[in-house]
């Protein structure tokens, strides 16, 4: 009987420490804008909450900003780094923003298996929103990238208004 308490308490220790590890990687990354949920949720509405900082996805078609073709840039919701030009917005027929890239350094990717394959994930390099995913069939006579974007991420600022 002791001995099977030890076995257990040894698998115990064991689950525990890889549950732990698996945080670690996951927060290994420090951003510059890093807050508590706590104090992102005092900033930001539910649905940016909700996208941002839980990795969730909007309805297709639900944001005002899936047809806005306006010349412009395209903010992160939570800490307001341009991410996205409107030069480089194009139609995917997906019902999300979309674009064929983003600024320069702005994003990050990192794989996640939530349906099961690995996606491509697309995050703020500098709060470590979620954004959206990353998907190889975007236009071929460019990037032939289609980062496929929550709208609720974003906030648009037309040109030439700051
Ligand atoms: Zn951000």
């Amino acid at each position: 009987m002791r001995r099977f308490i030890l076995v257990l308490i040894g698998v115990l220790a064991i689950s525990c420490t890889s549950t732990a590890q698996k945080e670690t990687k996951k927060n290994k990354k420090s951003y510059k804008v890093s807050k508590t949920d706590a104090e992102w949720k005092k900033i930001l509405t539910s649905e940016q909450y909700y996208i941002l900082r839980r990795a969730g996805t909007e309805r297709p078609f639900s944001s005002p900003l899936n047809k806005l073709y306006a010349p412009g840039i395209f903010y992160c919701a939570a800490c307001n780094t341009p991410l996205y030009e409107s030069k480089y917005k194009f139609d995917s027929g997906t019902g999300w923003p979309s674009f064929d890239r983003a600024v320069e350094g702005s994003v990050d990717k990192d794989v996640d298996h939530k349906l099961g394959y690995a996606r491509s994930e697309l995050l703020c390099t500098t709060c470590g929103g979620h954004l959206g995913h990353v998907f190889n069939d975007g236009p071929r006579e460019t990037t032939g990238k289609r980062h496929c974007i929550n709208g609720d991420a974003l906030i648009f600022k037309p040109k030439d208004k700051k």
